[in-house]
C-alpha cells in the first residue's frame, strides 16, 4: 500500500465527496456525524480492550476501519472549514514539543 500524505488525503476525500457524495454535508451534521463515529471507537474499544463483551452484530466490526471512519469526517470538516491538516499538524506537534518539554519527563506516573 502506498503512503499518502495528509493533502493527498484531504484532496482524495474533497474528490469523493463531489463525486460519489454529491456533496458535503453541512459541518454541522459533520460534527454530529464526527460523534456518532468517536462513538464507534469507543464501543469497539470497550468490547477489545475493556469490560465490555461482544454481541453477535459487533463481531465484524473492525477498529482500523472504525478509526477510518473518524478520519473520513474529520478530514470532511477540515475542507469544508479551510483547515490545512499538514499545517495545523505541524503546529500543534510544536506547540505540544515546547509546551510539554518538561512536563510528561517529569510526570511520576509515567516512570
Ligand atoms: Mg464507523
Amino acid at each position: 500500500m502506498n503512503d499518502i500524505t495528509l493533502r493527498d488525503c484531504q484532496q482524495t476525500v474533497d474528490e469523493w465527496v463531489r463525486t460519489v457524495g454529491v456533496r458535503y454535508y453541512s459541518e454541522l451534521t459533520n460534527t454530529a456525524v464526527l460523534m456518532e463515529e468517536v462513538g464507534e471507537v469507543a464501543r469497539l474499544m470497550a468490547r477489545l480492550y475493556g469490560d465490555q463483551s461482544f454481541k453477535k452484530a459487533d463481531e465484524a466490526v473492525n477498529l482500523a476501519d472504525e478509526m477510518a471512519d473518524v478520519l473520513f469526517v474529520l478530514i470532511c470538516l477540515a475542507n469544508q472549514t479551510g483547515v490545512d491538516l499538514t499545517a495545523a499538524f505541524h503546529q500543534n506537534m510544536a506547540k505540544k514539543t515546547t509546551r510539554d518539554k518538561e512536563r510528561h519527563a517529569n510526570n511520576p506516573k509515567l516512570k
